[in-house]
């Protein structure tokens, strides 16, 4: 059974937990195996690379997202724009969707 976690890719999150509580950002990875996703300039841990001139990569300190965890985040309402703990409904044919609690908006768009 897959593990199906209430961020999906590209959505857009607020993260409520943590240094960078507050910070709104893109989902670019979603690793449900481990509960962890990635948001666009959020968890940003620096890196020392090693310069490697034959392969023309430059030394010095990158920056990169690094995973947070599924439950620091909660998934901004596309449409109202609030933070929401988005839930899943049963629609009549039997199909799930994730929608706002706020407004009643489907955030799906499958
Ligand atoms: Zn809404």
């Amino acid at each position: 059974m897959n593990i199906e976690l209430n961020v999906r890719k590209n959505d857009r999150v607020v993260v409520i937990a943590g240094k960078d509580k507050g910070k709104k950002g893109r989902v670019i990875e979603v690793q449900p195996a481990k509960h962890r996703i990635i948001v666009e300039g959020v968890n940003m841990v620096k890196r020392h690379n090693k310069a490697n001139t034959r392969r023309g990569i430059q030394g010095g300190i990158l920056e990169r997202e690094s995973p947070v965890d599924v439950s620091n985040v909660m998934v901004l309402c596309p449409h109202c724009g609030e933070p929401t703990r988005s839930g899943h409904q049963v629609l009549e044919d039997g199909k799930r969707h994730r929608a706002c609690k706020k407004c009643g908006a489907a955030i799906e768009k499958q």
